[in-house]
């Protein structure tokens, strides 16, 4: 503990919600365990950082920011899932203020996020050793390193009726190759990207996995035996995090709601922070959830318009719509919510899961897909609504209709053996994350070996 006091580590988000949040809770945690924890960011996102680390200064815990002189002009602020030119281009302008960085400060080491590959190099060239974050679990890692390979390894086969089977995992797994993004079978400018992720891991010291043995260890496994990366996890970083604070908009207002309602008795929807489902499929889900007839809080991303006109909270026949930022994490706490519809982003699935909520499974891109079939078949605490085809909702694509979102609003919502199922399973996963994280569970204990290790590169 004396030696790693005196540990300076620094953390380098990706500037998106889904990367960012763990991120902030890791280098928490980094400060929790004695080192000294540096945010490293950018003039245009030091606002957005500043309000989530006051959290942890207001609870006795000092973590450092640093903005890097940059001229970058808010487009390094990722706000769609494409990884447009002038994102890639914002990076391009970060390099050199990264490196500046790294010679001023001297940090024992540096954990960046897995899309920030060409951090790797600037590391290795300053001799500071880098830990690649990894934002999504073992599951999605393993599956993601069968299908890349899957050219050279035989793992895959495609039936008739298009259905891609993945052998050589823990498990079977099948899906539509519809559901699965293109770059899968037809290399595109995107793989070039992801192989430099791949690269960069596989050059860094270790990755870090916000995750917990307990989960899925069968693909920690696999990833760490079997493909043989070196990789710690140390989740779920979201037991972490902190109460939002009180400023956060209508937190009061969604709180008085909630304490209205019954037990277990309300839907959570929201389809993280860079979904947005087209008009038509949104209104197939109000007819859905209309005639599934339970109470149900809504996360919609504002137009224009509503931020003008409407303002951000609205009561809806059994709902509450929020447009805008939702405090998900403390809605999912609040013991009157009974489920939770979202799009598998890996942060939700981990919030979900440590506040005992049941998933409603509609995964749209990414991973989401691979985190679908961990919920669903192999962890057994949601259930899918039925999305067949891996994609944003653009206009023309598939639309799941009202009879199918009532459905599975059922499936999860209504009283009877699925839904007492699926909460007797998340609460158990729910107990075996708490315990992962408390002193002596695995989490903690590799977190702890982790510190070791760090302290080891320096002597
Ligand atoms: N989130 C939130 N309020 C919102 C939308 C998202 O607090 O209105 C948080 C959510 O709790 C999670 C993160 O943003 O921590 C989203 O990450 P996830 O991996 O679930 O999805 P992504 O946004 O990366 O697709």
């Amino acid at each position: 503990m004396t030696k790693s006091k005196e540990l300076h580590i620094f953390f380098f988000p990706l500037m998106a919600p889904g990367h960012l949040i763990p991120m902030i809770n890791l280098a928490n945690l980094f400060a929790l365990h004695g080192a000294k924890s540096t945010i490293l960011t950018t003039p245009k996102c030091t606002s957005l950082i500043q309000n989530q680390i006051n959290r942890f200064h207001l609870s006795g815990h000092c973590i450092n920011l640093l903005v890097l002189s940059s001229s970058a002009k808010g487009n390094e602020n990722l706000t769609s899932p494409e990884l447009s030119t002038c994102f890639l281009k914002a990076m391009d302008d970060l390099h050199k203020p990264f490196d500046q960085a790294l010679k001023e400060h001297q940090p024992n080491c540096v954990v960046t996020d897995m899309y920030l590959p060409w951090t790797q190099e600037i590391a290795s060239q300053n001799s500071i050793p880098r830990l690649l974050f990894h934002t999504m679990g073992y599951f999605a890692l393993s599956v993601i390193d069968t299908l890349d390979n899957h050219a050279t390894n035989g793992c895959v086969n495609v039936d008739q009726d298009e259905m891609v089977m993945v052998h050589g995992l823990p498990h079977l797994l099948q899906m539509k190759k519809s559901q699965l993004h293109d770059t899968v079978f037809t290399r595109k400018k995107f793989s070039e990207f992801m192989e430099s992720v791949t690269e960069s891991e596989l050059r860094s010291h270790a990755a870090i996995v916000n995750t917990f043995y307990e989960l899925e260890s069968q693909y920690a496994d696999h990833y760490r035996k079997k493909i043989g990366r070196k990789a710690w996890h140390v989740g779920p970083l979201s037991l972490v995090n902190l109460p939002s604070p009180s400023q956060i908009n209508c937190l009061e207002r969604i709180m008085t709601w909630l304490d209205s309602k019954q037990l277990k008795s309300i839907l959570y929807i929201c389809f993280g922070s860079l979904s947005h489902p087209t008009k038509i499929q949104l209104e197939e889900i109000a007819h859905g959830l209309e005639n599934a007839n339970h109470h149900f809080i809504w996360v919609m991303r504002p137009t224009e318009e509503d931020v003008q006109e409407k303002g951000i909270l609205t009561e809806q026949g059994k709902g509450l719509v929020i447009k805008g930022w939702a405090p998900q994490a403390e809605i999912l706490s609040h013991s009157s919510i009974g489920g939770f519809m979202t799009h598998c982003g890996w942060n939700s699935v981990l919030e979900s899961i440590t506040r005992s909520v049941p998933i409603l499974t509609w995964p749209m891109f990414a991973e989401q897909f691979y985190n679908e079939k961990l919920v669903v078949d192999v962890l057994g605490v949601g259930v899918k609504v039925g999305v067949q085809e891996w994609g944003m909702r653009e206009e023309g694509k598939e639309v799941i209709g009202r009879d199918v979102v009532e459905r599975g609003v059922r499936r999860v919502m209504d009283e009877g053996e699925e839904k007492q199922r699926l909460g007797e399973r998340v609460n158990s996963m729910k107990e075996k994350a708490r315990r992962a994280v408390e002193k002596g569970g695995s989490s903690c204990v590799e977190m702890e070996r982790l510190m070791q290790e760090i302290c080891a590169w320096r002597s």
